[in-house]
């Protein structure tokens, strides 16, 4: 058999041809990356997942390998309903940890004509791409054999080789979502009874190799299609910044109470702070993402988290302060979504790691001194100053971040954020920058706040105590 791949170069999609039989079957790939992979499986040229393919009714069988318990079952390849959330286990089906991934047999009930075979997959690391082979039989051939195991070759048993897929991408990190389309230019691909996946692991260098399959579809041909849903069906709006540069949508679906807090005092808030951050945050030839989304989510304990593009909230924290810090937690996590620093490690595994104080302490810096000065939320005082240390993390941080723009360098945060973003942090960075070790600038920022508290308390002290004895 004769393949041939071809990519569009500069395109996301990529067109692969194989020569099978008489027909040409085409593959089209698409790759919707970390940053722009949404909830909807919007790709390119590839259809998004369908509810009512002939997949739907069809019966999906392991025929050889076994299914991860972290996932959902084989069911979930043919319910119409797609992840919500990059990583989503138990909206996927996948083979087990640890595993060579396996067979999947799908009985489509009777021979039917196809047009195409759609299969997508979600996941932020290499658990994204979709390596497979796809065979399909009619199921007549004397000699068929419809569960043939890892070790035979289908050809020799009834089957024929439609396509051979491999969607990981050369030299990047493979996270994102996939779309994978396979048609013919005959249009169809054929008449056929039952399919059979020969899926394997992106990678072995870790257990965790096997693809999240969201969807499978099989289409007929002239078949109404009907585009899948979300388990959850998302009530998402989303609000335009810096003149339709940026997308940010905010997901409330799970928390209608929030939702005209989220629209009107939270949005706005997004809407001039996520440009602004992108401004203060540059580096070079860096693209901070141009969509992300914020989901209220009722289950997730604690305050709010950033993965990739997302940013999680948890409700029961944001009910309690949004008359308080909730905005500017928010805030917070934008920060995340535009340092994206964990892209130079997955790139280059020998890029410095940045240590998570200055992560947090950035990140903090940019909310309690930039964005709510005024609530003065990040002052050390007298109950704290023991022990804070310019590495305590978060707030604390964020206050020796200013101390240090006010002090010595104006740009450090600027500075700190594009190495820490190409995976040259160093601490030679502070002594370039202000001629100070972090040690030493960390010493000076504590022998000033302790002398700027031990004058507060004396002139509070100072002003109080007559007061209080003319009483
Ligand atoms: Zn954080």
């Amino acid at each position: 058999m004769k393949s041939r791949a071809i990519f569009i170069v500069g395109a996301s999609t990529v067109l692969i041809f194989a020569m099978v039989s008489r027909a040409e079957v085409k593959i089209f790939a698409d790759h919707n990356r970390n940053e722009s992979a949404m909830p909807d499986f919007k790709f390119k040229s590839v259809p998004s997942p369908s509810e009512s393919d002939a997949a739907t009714k069809a019966k999906f069988t392991i025929v050889d390998g076994r299914r991860d318990r972290n996932g959902g079952n084989v069911d979930k390849l043919s319910d119409g309903k797609i992840p919500l959330e990059e990583d989503q286990p138990s909206e996927n089906f996948f083979f087990n940890a640890g595993t060579d991934g396996g067979r999947l047999l799908v009985d489509l009930g009777g021979t039917i004509d196809i047009k195409q075979v759609n299969t997508y997959s979600w996941h932020p690391g290499t658990r994204g791409p979709q390596v497979y082979k796809l065979y399909a039989g009619d199921g007549k051939a004397d000699d068929f054999n419809s569960q043939p195991k890892r070790g035979t070759d289908p050809r020799t048993c009834g089957w024929k080789l439609v396509a051979s897929v491999d969607t990981r991408p050369k030299d990047k990190p493979g996270g994102g979502q996939y779309g994978v389309s396979i048609c013919d230019s005959n249009g169809t691909i054929g008449r056929y009874h039952y399919l059979l996946f020969d899926i394997s692991r992106t990678e072995g260098t870790d257990p965790f190799g096997n693809t999240f399959y969201s969807e499978i579809d099989v289409v007929e041909p002239n078949a109404p299609v009907v585009v899948a849903t979300q388990t959850t069906k998302p009530y998402g709006k989303t609000f335009e910044a810096e003149k339709g540069k940026y997308r940010i949508t905010i997901y409330t679906s799970e928390t209608p109470d929030l939702t005209e807090w989220a629209h009107k005092e939270l949005a706005p808030v997004l809407q001039k702070w996520y440009p602004k951050i992108v401004k203060m945050l540059p580096s070079e030839g860096y693209q901070a993402p141009r969509r992300l989304s914020i989901t209220f989510s009722p289950n997730m304990q604690g305050v709010a988290a950033a993965s990739g593009t997302r940013v999680r909230c948890g409700a029961g924290w944001f009910r309690r302060q949004l008359q308080g810090e909730a905005k500017g937690a928010v805030v917070h996590e934008l920060v995340h979504v535009v340092q994206q620093y964990g892209r130079a490690r997955r790139s280059d595994p020998n890029a410095a790691r940045t240590p998570g104080w200055l992560v947090e302490g950035i990140a903090d810096y940019i909310r309690w001194f930039l964005y709510e000065p005024q609530t003065r939320g990040a002052e050390v005082t007298s109950r704290n100053i023991a022990r804070a240390r310019y590495d305590s993390s978060y707030r604390i941080s964020g206050n020796f971040l200013n101390w240090v723009t006010e002090t010595y360098d104006k740009d450090i945060v600027r500075k700190l954020n594009a190495a820490a973003r190409q995976g040259r942090y160093n601490e030679k960075l502070w002594k370039e920058a202000t001629g100070h070790t972090v040690q030493e600038l960390g010493d000076e920022w504590k022998r000033n706040l302790k002398k700027k508290i031990a004058a507060e308390t004396d002139a509070t002290a100072k002003t109080k105590t007559p007061t209080e004895e003319d009483k």
